[in-house]
């Protein structure tokens, strides 16, 4: 089998603010970086339906959003979060994108998958947009599963530098979702403490500190999250990949290197060969060094790739 990239052109048009760090460009270096990755089975991200993005938010949040679409420029919905004209339907795109990866993957045509869209989608809370997020991808991924595949043990892994607020908000009383997020504290958006752990304790907090590097990174999931892992015997895992705790990254302390995106898929492959024929798919949330961003993500796809062969 093989892994499914799965991506479309309207993300390019989702526009921010010139010198905003969630830009176009990012989109641009991963796909340059993954050019010649040609045993990758390229598919267009669809558009998810209100009924789809409902999984997880209210029709009143669905509405808000895409009536304060502009018709031309950017909008400022908060300090950090942008719309310009077609930015609904690139965050229909992210949502469509992760949930038909979930199809593929658990209707075994593919391994595993990759979805390189945006907006990201993490930050996003049950009514309210945030930190450069409008709906929570990642989540509406995991109600997807349960819903549509029957699964009963979906673990979700969020390795982006900032926490997974959103997604956290949304899974809070999801007893069939185990929700691990590492994450640089502190930093914003200031939660992730571990004594936030949701209704059935299935929510996992694994705070990180300024500088702490790649030893502690590889220390704590060794030690916290791949035996509960093991535990819970996940029958999908996904993946909120934000590569924005690299060194190079400017909005980060963490100091992650190129070969820990390596070291973490290996890891997560590996478990999921163990416990779900290993089916994984992973969703782009944050990176902003575009270097950094494109390096990472292509060592990413290519584990997933060779764990997917
Ligand atoms: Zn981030």
């Amino acid at each position: 089998m093989t892994t499914a990239l799965y991506t479309h052109s309207d993300c390019l048009a989702h526009r921010t603010p010139p010198g905003h760090p969630e830009q176009v460009g990012r989109i641009e270096s991963v796909a340059k970086a993954l050019e010649g990755f040609d045993a990758l089975d390229r598919r267009d991200a669809p558009a998810a339906p209100d009924g789809v993005i409902g999984l997880c938010h209210p029709q009143s949040h669905i509405d808000a959003i895409a009536a304060a679409e502009p018709k031309s420029g950017t909008v400022a919905l908060d300090e950090d979060t942008h719309m310009s004209p077609g930015s609904m339907q690139a965050a229909r795109r992210a949502v469509g994108g992760a949930v038909a990866a979930v199809d593929a993957v658990m209707a075994g045509e593919v391994a595993n998958a990759f979805v390189a869209t945006r907006p990201p989608g993490h930050h996003a809370e049950y009514e309210k947009p945030m930190g450069f997020c409008l709906f929570g991808n990642v989540a509406i991924a995991a109600k997807h599963a349960i819903a549509a595949h029957g699964l009963n043990r979906v673990v979700i892994i969020d390795f982006d530098v900032h926490h997974g607020n959103g997604t956290q908000d949304l899974l809070w009383n999801e007893e069939k979702v185990l929700f691990f997020s590492s994450h640089q504290l502190p930093l914003w958006p200031g939660t992730g403490s571990e004594k936030e752990r949701g209704k059935y304790d299935q929510i996992v907090n694994l705070p990180l500190a300024p500088g702490s590097g790649s030893l502690e990174m590889r220390n704590t999931y060794t030690r916290r999250v791949f035996p509960m892992i093991d535990a819970f015997r996940p029958e999908l895992i996904l993946i909120s990949a934000g590569f924005d705790a690299h060194r190079a990254d400017p909005l980060a302390q963490l100091e992650w290197e190129t070969d820990d995106y390596t070291w973490i898929t290996e890891q997560i492959c590996d478990l999921a060969a163990k416990h779900c024929g290993g089916r994984v798919v992973s969703t782009l949330e944050g990176g902003y060094d575009l270097t950094s961003l494109a390096a990472s993500a292509a060592a990413h796809v290519q584990v997933l790739m060779e764990k997917g062969a």
